[in-house]
C-alpha cells in the first residue's frame, strides 16, 4: 500500500475554506476554526502548528497528526547566474516533480508543474519522454508555490503553469490551484499574474473561455500549418490546427486578457521566412502577443537556430500588428529551461 493510502488525513495544503470548515467540524471544532486554518496556511503561510496561537491547545494537538505539505523538497539546483533555481519535490507516493524559480530584477516568476510526466507527447519536449504518470492534486500544485515562496527572499510576482504536464488535461485541479493562488483571503495573487499554458486541448480552451476564467491563457503554437505542427505535436491530429486557431480567436474575442502564443523556434523546422509570413496572417486579427522561445536542446534531433537566423526571423515579424518577444530560457545550464523538465522515480 502506498504512503498516500496509509494517510488518515488529506494534507491541509490544497484544501479550500469549505473543506477546512468541514475538517474542523469533523474534529469536533466550530467551522470558523477552519477559516483560521485557511488564514494560517495561505495568507500567513505558516506551516508550524505550534505557531498557530489562536487555535485551542487541544485542536493544535490534534493537528500535530495531520500532514500539512503534500510535497517534500528533495534538492535545489542553482544556475551559474544565480538567477534560476530548479527544485525537485517528492510526492507522498514517491513520484518526483520539478518546479523552477526565476529572478529578473523585481520580477520573480515561478513555473509550476501540473502533472508527473505528460501524455501530450510533443516530440521536442523532455517531459514527454517520461510518458504520463499522474495528475497532480490541487494541493500538490499549490504547495510548489508555498514552498518556493518560503525559500525565496523576494515575493513571488508571477506564476506560470508551464512546468511538467498539460494543465488542460488536469483542468479541474489546475483551475482549483489557480483559485487558491488568487483567493483574496489567502495568497491573494492577482489573476493577471497567473498564466496557464496549453499545448492546444481545444475543448478545454473553449471551457476556459466560457467560464470566463480570469487567468491568462498561453497557447503553445510551435507551427504554422496543420502538417508542419503535426510533425512535432501529435495532439494536432485530435485537435486540428484550424480549430486551435479558431478557439484561440474566440477566446481572445471574449476575454479581457490578451492571449499569448508561444512559439518554440527549431532550426529548419519552423524558422523559415514563410513561417513568419504565415504567423502574421494567422494571428494578425487576434488580440495577442507572440512569445518566441529559441529551442533548448535536450539531446534529440532538433536544434536551436543560429543567433543570426533567430534575428532574421524576428526581423520578418517586425511588421506584425501584435507584440513579439523572445524568451531566452533561463537556467539551461541546470536543465531548467522550457521543455527541459524531467524526473525519474526513485
Ligand atoms: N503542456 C503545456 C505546458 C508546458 S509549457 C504547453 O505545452 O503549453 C512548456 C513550454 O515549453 C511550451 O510552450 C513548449 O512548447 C515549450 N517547450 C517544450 N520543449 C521545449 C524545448 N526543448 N525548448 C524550448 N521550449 C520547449
Amino acid at each position: 500500500m502506498s504512503d498516500v493510502l496509509k494517510l488518515k488525513y488529506k494534507p491541509l495544503i490544497g484544501q479550500t475554506i469549505p473543506d477546512l470548515e468541514s475538517f474542523a467540524e469533523s474534529q469536533g471544532e466550530k467551522p470558523f476554526r477552519g477559516r483560521q486554518l485557511f488564514d494560517w496556511i495561505y495568507r500567513q503561510q505558516v506551516d508550524d502548528v505550534s505557531a498557530m496561537t489562536d487555535l485551542s491547545k487541544p485542536f493544535r494537538e490534534k493537528l500535530a497528526n495531520v500532514p500539512i505539505h503534500p510535497l517534500k523538497m528533495i534538492t535545489e539546483d542553482v544556475s551559474v547566474s544565480k538567477q534560476t533555481q530548479k527544485i525537485l519535490f517528492e510526492l507522498l507516493d514517491g513520484n518526483l516533480l520539478e518546479s523552477v524559480l526565476m529572478k529578473e530584477g523585481n520580477r520573480i516568476t515561478i513555473c509550476l508543474s501540473t502533472q508527473v510526466g505528460c501524455a501530450v507527447d510533443c516530440d521536442f519536449c523532455a517531459t514527454a519522454k517520461m510518458g504520463f504518470i499522474k495528475n497532480l492534486t490541487t494541493g500538490e500544485i499549490v504547495d510548489q508555490f508555498l514552498q518556493l515562496q518560503k525559500m525565496s527572499e523576494q515575493k513571488i510576482t508571477n506564476v506560470v503553469f508551464m512546468g511538467m504536464g498539460e494543465p488542460f488535461l488536469n483542468y479541474k485541479n489546475s483551475i482549483a490551484a489557480a483559485d487558491l493562488l488568487h483567493h483574496s483571503k489567502g495568497i491573494n495573487m492577482a489573476a493577471w499574474r497567473i498564466t496557464i499554458s496549453t499545448a492546444g486541448v481545444v475543448p478545454k480552451i473553449r471551457q476556459f473561455s466560457e467560464e470566463q476564467q480570469p487567468y491568462k491563457l498561453a497557447v503553445s503554437l510551435n507551427g504554422t500549418t496543420q502538417n508542419q505542427r503535426l510533425k512535432t505535436m501529435p495532439i494536432t491530429e485530435t485537435h486540428s490546427f484550424s480549430n486551435l486557431i479558431k478557439a484561440s480567436k474566440d477566446y481572445a474575442y471574449n476575454s479581457r486578457n490578451r492571449i499569448t502564443f508561444e512559439y518554440v523556434l527549431m532550426d529548419g523546422i519552423n524558422d523559415q521566412p514563410k513561417d513568419a509570413e504565415q504567423l502574421i496572417q494567422l494571428l494578425g486579427s487576434i488580440e495577442c502577443k507572440l512569445n518566441m522561445i529559441p529551442y533548448n536542446e535536450i539531446g534529440d534531433v532538433y536544434r536551436r537556430p543560429s543567433d543570426e537566423k533567430i534575428e532574421a526571423f524576428m526581423k520578418s515579424l517586425k511588421r506584425a500588428p501584435f507584440p513579439v518577444t523572445v524568451r531566452w530560457s533561463k537556467g539551461t545550464d541546470i536543465d531548467a529551461g522550457c521543455g527541459q523538465l524531467v524526473t525519474s522515480s526513485t
